[in-house]
């Protein structure tokens, strides 16, 4: 069965699946947006627990429990801050897509939601970054079946629209 890839407008902390991701930043103790987001909703276990992961490079992903949230799992990414473009950031950004499923596929875990990585406070514009976003999964999911359902869950219903159009876009 191929994956269900699809888009919704909600708060990723409030999401009932295998594993959700925060958009970590590189010390992985917490931050603004969905990062603090998530660590108020899963409570002060989750910044314990991060605390020994030893932080995280950009790209990169790292695993821990989810605590009081309803996801079993949380996968921590590190996206890139948006220097204009010449850094790497497109590279670094579809990574971190990859090493979320990644990690997903070695823990067992087969249902997982996106926030929209880099498109908040590191700047990255979501015009660029969704159609990434989009090509990674499709990318990573095409012809396995040990993911069974990805989320783009999108915070405004801006960010929706755009991510719709460009899952249209992709699946014609
Ligand atoms: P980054 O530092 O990677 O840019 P941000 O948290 O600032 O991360 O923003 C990433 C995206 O997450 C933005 O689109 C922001 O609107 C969105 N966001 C913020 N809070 C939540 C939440 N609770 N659930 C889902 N998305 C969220």
């Amino acid at each position: 069965m191929p994956a269900r890839i699809h888009s919704i407008q909600g708060d990723i902390t409030s999401l009932e699946l295998d594993a959700i991701v925060n958009a970590a930043n590189s010390t992985l103790l917490g931050g603004g947006g969905v990062d603090g987001a998530i660590h108020r909703a899963a409570g002060p276990e989750l910044l314990e627990e991060c605390r020994r992961l030893g932080g995280c490079p950009s790209g990169e992903a790292r695993i821990s429990g989810a605590y009081r949230l309803k996801a079993r799992r949380i996968i921590h990414t590190v996206g890139p801050v948006w220097r204009g473009g010449a850094y790497r950031e497109r590279e670094l950004l579809a990574s971190c897509y990859e090493h979320s499923l990644q990690l997903a596929t070695r823990n067992g875990l087969r249902s997982i939601a996106f926030p929209s990585i880099s498109t908040g406070v590191y700047g990255f514009p979501l015009e660029l970054a969704a159609p990434i976003a989009v090509k990674s999964v499709l990318q990573f999911t095409d012809g396995r079946d040990d993911i069974g359902e990805v989320v783009f869950c999108c915070f405004s219903a801006h960010d929706l629209a755009l991510y719709q159009q460009v899952l249209r876009a992709a699946r014609t």
